[in-house]
């Protein structure tokens, strides 16, 4: 209970936390029917090649298309869909729709997909990935599962058997926001990964501090010691574009080439920066 701040405060306090609390019992209702509405769609966006500014691959990320709200970006409803247990049932949809639409595009373009930690304490995650590749025919070396370092810090050893199951399908697995949260270099160690992204709050300060330049520079010569592919995430200027390239950044990803768009917009771009005919290595 709201404690009175001397001024009869909590009446103010209770009642708007009433508000919320019912708002987010309203969002809960509308949540567990968004797949039957099929209200949720992904949109993409270019991760480019920095040697050829080329097209590489996209990232999937979802959205919610609410019947009154309009469109809700993830940050504002996958917590929720964590916490409600539909993360799984939402989690398989997104890799069921962009591996069915990656099928479509030319080839060898990829398509990473974020996992959530949560999908990766049971055993169905495999199954699910597996599924969604039978079903549209999609190589597998041209998916991309992203995953952050809370999934890796979580149930490690149920992590690690599931990555390297996935691995053995034949995709590649992503660390995300890579220095945003505990990033630990163990991690990097003890887990499968090819790729690293590195969180754009380093993209935002390059050229500005030293100190970013410092970080990316030395996450980018850290990944090509482990041979592992190095991403820019947020990259919105040419000049940040620049120095990624110089320092060895092998992917950049941002609104410079493109913010996220719909599935139908794809082709158009792809024909605009066109795409990179070969598949970078995967790390064994
Ligand atoms: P993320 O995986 O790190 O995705 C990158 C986010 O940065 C996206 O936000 C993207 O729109 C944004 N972004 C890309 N380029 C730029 C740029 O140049 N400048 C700035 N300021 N932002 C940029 P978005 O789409 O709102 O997604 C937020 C987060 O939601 C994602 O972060 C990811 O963690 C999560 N998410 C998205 N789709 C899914 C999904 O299908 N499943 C799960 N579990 N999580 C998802
Ligand atoms: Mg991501
Ligand atoms: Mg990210
Ligand atoms: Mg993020």
């Amino acid at each position: 209970r709201a404690k009175a701040d001397g001024r009869g405060g909590w009446r103010w306090f209770e009642p708007e936390m009433n508000a919320r609390m019912q708002m987010r019992r309203a969002v809960e209702v509308d949540l567990r029917q968004a797949l039957e509405r099929d209200e949720f769609e992904l949109h993409y966006q270019p991760i480019v090649d920095t040697a050829t500014r080329r097209i590489r691959s996209f990232e999937a990320l979802i959205r919610w298309r609410h019947h009154e709200r309009g469109l809700i970006s993830p940050d504002a409803f996958i917590p929720l869909a964590e916490e409600i247990g539909l993360i799984a049932p939402i989690g398989a949809w997104v890799l069921r729709e962009a591996c069915a639409r990656a099928a479509q595009w030319p080839e060898p373009i990829g398509v990473s997909v974020n996992i959530s930690p949560v999908q990766f304490a049971g055993r169905k995650l495999l199954e699910t990935v597996e599924m969604a590749l039978v079903m549209s025919g999609l190589a597998p070396e041209r998916l991309e599962i992203e995953i952050t370092e809370t999934a890796v810090l979580q149930n490690s050893d149920t992590t690690l058997g599931v990555l390297r199951d996935l691995k053995k399908l034949g995709l590649r697995i992503s660390m995300d926001d890579f220095g945003a949260g505990y990033s630990s270099l163990s991690s990097l160690q003890s887990f499968p990964f090819d790729k690293v992204k590195i969180d754009r709050a380093f993209t935002r300060g390059l050229e500005q501090s030293r100190k970013s330049d410092a970080i990316i520079t030395a996450v980018t010569n850290l990944c090509s010691g482990l041979d592992m592919c190095a991403t820019a995430e947020g990259v919105e200027t040419e000049s940040q574009f620049e120095a990624l390239r110089r320092r060895g950044c092998q992917e950049a990803q941002g609104y410079l080439f493109g913010r996220p768009c719909m599935a139908e917009e794809v082709p158009a771009l792809i024909a605009q920066l066109g795409y990179c005919a070969t598949l970078p290595q995967a790390a064994e």
